[in-house]
Formats: C-alpha cells, sequence, structure tokens
C-alpha cells in the first residue's frame, strides 16, 4: 500500500498541496479529479520526485521513502506524462530499454527480454524498430507506459491520459489501465473527466484550487 500523511506543497506562498492524506491499497485505481490549477500535475511531479514536498511522509508497505532521492534506484511511482515526453531520436525498444540499462545497469539480456515482453504486453511489439515520429497517438503512449514499467515501478500514474488522444481512443485506454489492474498494478489517474474517472476508479480524490 502506498500512503501519503500530511503532504504539503506550497509555490511561495501559494499553497498547492494543503495537508494532503492518502491511501492506495495495492492494486487499486485511484482518480484524481479537479479543476485546472488545483494541483493535480504537482501532486504526480511530487510522487515521481521532480518535486519536493515541503512536509509530509510517503510510505510504501509501511516503510517510510522520499521520492526525491534520486540515489535510490528503485523508483515507487513511474508517470506517464501527458506529451509522453518520449525521446525522440531512439526506437521504440531503445526508448524502453535507456532506463534499464542506463540506471538499473540490468544486462543487455535482461533490459532486451524486458522490451520484448512489456512491448508484448502493450501491444506494440510490431513497433519494436520504428522511432516515436512513426507511431500513433495511442501507440505513443502505449511505448510510454512500457517505458514507465521498465522502471520497475511499485505504482504507475498517468497524467490526462486521454487528453492527448481522439475520443474514439478514451476507450482503450480505459481497457489498457483496466488490463493493468488486473495484473495487480497500481494505478493513479490524474484527469479533468469524471465520466472517465467513475468508470475506471476504485477511488476518486477531488482537488479543488485553494
Ligand atoms: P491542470 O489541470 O491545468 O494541469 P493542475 O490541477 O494539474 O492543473 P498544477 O499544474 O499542479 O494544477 O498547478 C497548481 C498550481 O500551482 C497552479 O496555480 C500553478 O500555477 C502552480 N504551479 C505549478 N507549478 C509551479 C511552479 N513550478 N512554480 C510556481 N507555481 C507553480
Amino acid at each position: 500500500m502506498l500512503e501519503l500523511k500530511a503532504i504539503n506543497k506550497s509555490f511561495g506562498d501559494k499553497k498547492v498541496i494543503d495537508n494532503l492524506n492518502l491511501e492506495i491499497p495495492d492494486g487499486s485505481i485511484l482518480a484524481i479529479v479537479g479543476p485546472s490549477g488545483g494541483g493535480k500535475t504537482t501532486l504526480l511531479r511530487t510522487l515521481a520526485g521532480l518535486e519536493t514536498a515541503d512536509s509530509g511522509t510517503f510510505l510504501l508497505n509501511g516503510q517510510a521513502f522520499d521520492p526525491a532521492n534520486t540515489k535510490n534506484q528503485e523508483q515507487v511511482v513511474g508517470v506517464v506524462f501527458q506529451d509522453f515526453q518520449l525521446f525522440p531520436h531512439l526506437s521504440v525498444r531503445d526508448n524502453i530499454t535507456l532506463a534499464p540499462k542506463m540506471v538499473l545497469k540490468e544486462t543487455a539480456e535482461v533490459y532486451n527480454q524486458k522490451a520484448q515482453h512489456l512491448a508484448e504486453q502493450l501491444g506494440i511489439e510490431s513497433l519494436l524498430d520504428q522511432y516515436p515520429f512513426q507511431l500513433s497517438g495511442g501507440q505513443k503512449q502505449r511505448l510510454a507506459i512500457a517505458r514507465a514499467m521498465a522502471m520497475d515501478p511499485e505504482v504507475l500514474a498517468y497524467d490526462e491520459p486521454t487528453s492527448a488522444l481522439d475520443p474514439e481512443l478514451r476507450q482503450q485506454v480505459e481497457q489498457l489501465i483496466l488490463n493493468l489492474k488486473t495484473q495487480g498494478i497500481t494505478q493513479i489517474v490524474v484527469t479533468h473527466d469524471l465520466v472517465f474517472a467513475e468508470h475506471i476508479a476504485d477511488n476518486i480524490l477531488k482537488v479543488v484550487p485553494k
């Protein structure tokens, strides 16, 4: 279980996360909804260690951890960004294997097997030698998910996973997230879309601008 206890975050004198307490059980889906400016992206960035909380505690299975501690190679929360942030000059395979190779220091045998397995799991195995510019929006998103999963995170988090896609792809994303849930993966989904949130989530956190 991932727990957040009394998390606070301000930018200057603007309080963006105010004494947030959260429990995210293993294998569940938490949707974070709310209007623009409510702090949803800031919360995800804080969980991923890209922002530092001003105070509060993060616990994984009862053990405190610091998401911003880059010395800790075990990534707790892997984030799939809204604009995917793929490496344009690398193939699909190399997008997936870069962090396992450079950060986790896996051997070529292990990271290549991992890329094959993740690509199969996400239905992009025929695209492993293509480049991001050759992919559709939905395929890019699947690659971004595979790349996040390649770091073996405990939790996968998505920033607005439906917003960069055509409306008809929303259902496919829903199905993908629900498939990952059946595999026991804990997920956090930041979204403006309450209908989408209600379809997929076990729990919904509503945030409002302070
Ligand atoms: P949206 O749905 O539009 O993405 P959000 O709920 O994700 O909004 P955040 O992006 O987390 O909201 O922003 C919350 C507030 O924090 C906003 O008022 C924003 O201007 C402010 N903010 C975010 N990042 C920074 C930063 N690096 N420096 C200063 N203020 C920031």
